[in-house]
């Protein structure tokens, strides 16, 4: 018989993280969840404590803008769990990855954009990095240790995101992190880590010095709220990256805090049944006839497997389907009729969604060759087996109105 001691805090398991990160009941009169602190003013008693926010103004309150119990609790629990030293929140995934780009770019410096990047991110670099004098070169997301060769004397920045949105390439991030900042020990990584949450990949354990989520997708995980949020590594890129976003007066509301911390609480659970589904629909459709390929990294075969298999520790609900090549027409007759899926963006709902995409529009550096229509999927909490009969007698509509 065990009486022995529970396990100590460190081995603790991702869903009792989840249920404890970021609450301490005894600080709020036993209250579970923290309370949400709507503020701009603190009031200061004396010119002592005065003296003492102003010089700590990181750590205590101080200013609403600048950080609150609130933004704390939300922060520290993203950073516990992720593995993270501190995070800063964001008003949005946009805000966050935007900050994190500022914070460690100046005119004259060399970034390296992946190519498969999120298409926002990529407006970002070409309109307001550019016009700062900041280089934007894009590269393959297969480059994996290739990158030492596109290193230059001002390379600041690597950005990843694995996988690529639309497209889901997955990337070898501990080979590109290792290869970049042996070639450049002054680089900073940056990584879009939003499709796998922080639950489903560890970006500091494997090289990444700055994660971005974009909280909006799986942390809220019910379609109400824009949240961002940007994890650092150590103290001080956690310093350069607060201080920017106090520069740019990028906070979160109370209320977003607030859903992205009870979001994180079933993320877990959500997360399993997004996994189990997507897989089940991406499965299943890559027997129809109007499918010509499946997108999906954690299916055996798919180009992005054995990298999702070593180093990711499960998949989201988020894939995509090539069609083989349709009219317009017929692609709506798939689109328009259908039942549970709605088109949308964003993604991480509990809701299903459908998107279709060209992702040709959106590369510079490679080259998306195919003649398929791609539509991204993003199985929800239904019913996976109604999810599937809505796709399936959709794409057979499709069929039908085929010329
Ligand atoms: C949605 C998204 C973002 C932006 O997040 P918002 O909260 O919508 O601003 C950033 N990166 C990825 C990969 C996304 O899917």
């Amino acid at each position: 018989m065990s009486d022995s001691n529970p396990p100590a805090e460190p081995s603790r398991g991702p869903a009792t993280a989840l249920a404890h990160a970021g609450r301490s009941p005894a600080d709020h009169h036993g209250a579970v969840n923290p309370p949400v602190y709507h503020v701009s003013t603190i009031l200061f008693e004396t010119l002592d404590e005065l003296d003492h926010g102003i010089a700590n103004k990181f750590d205590t309150v101080y200013y609403g803008r600048l950080g609150t119990p609130t933004s704390w609790a939300f922060e520290s629990a993203v950073a516990e769990i992720e593995g993270g030293y501190r995070a800063v929140a964001a008003a949005s995934g946009q805000g966050a990855l935007s900050t994190a780009l500022l914070a460690f770019l100046q005119a004259g410096d060399h970034l390296l954009m992946v190519d498969s990047a999120y298409g926002p991110t990529r407006f970002f670099c070409d309109s307001t990095l550019k016009r700062f004098g900041v280089e934007v070169e894009y590269y393959d997301p297969r480059i994996g240790a290739g990158i030492r060769d596109l290193i230059r004397p001002e390379t600041r920045v690597v950005y990843l995101e694995s996988p690529g949105s639309m497209t889901f390439e997955v990337q070898d991030v501990p080979a590109i992190c290792a290869a970049a900042k042996s070639a450049q020990p002054g680089v900073t990584v940056i990584m879009d880590n939003t499709w796998a949450s922080p639950l489903y990949f560890k970006p500091f354990s494997h090289g990444v010095d700055v994660s971005i989520q974009a909280a909006t997708k799986y942390v809220v995980g019910h379609a109400d709220a824009m949240l961002g949020v940007i994890d650092c590594g150590d103290e001080k890129t956690w310093k350069t990256v607060k201080t920017q976003a106090t520069h740019l007066g990028e906070c979160a509301g109370p209320n977003d805090l607030y859903l992205g911390l009870r979001g994180l609480r079933t993320l877990e659970l959500r997360l399993a049944q997004h996994h189990k589904s997507g897989l089940q629909l991406a499965d299943a459709l890559a027997g129809h006839p109007a499918v010509k390929r499946v997108i999906h990294p954690a299916r055996p075969g798919d180009d992005g497997y054995p990298l999702w298999q070593r180093d990711f520790a499960g998949a989201s609900g988020l894939f995509a389907i090539v069609l083989h090549p349709v009219e317009r027409a017929a692609l709506a007759a798939f689109t328009d009729h259908l039942q549970l899926f709605s088109m949308g963006f964003s993604w991480g709902g509990f809701e299903s969604l459908i998107l279709p995409g060209d992702p040709a529009s959106l590369r510079t550096a490679t080259r998306w060759d195919e003649d398929g229509q791609l539509v991204r999927i993003h199985a929800g909490l239904e019913d996976p087996g109604d999810l599937l009969t809505d796709l399936w007698a959709g794409l057979d509509r499709l069929q039908q109105a085929r010329a």
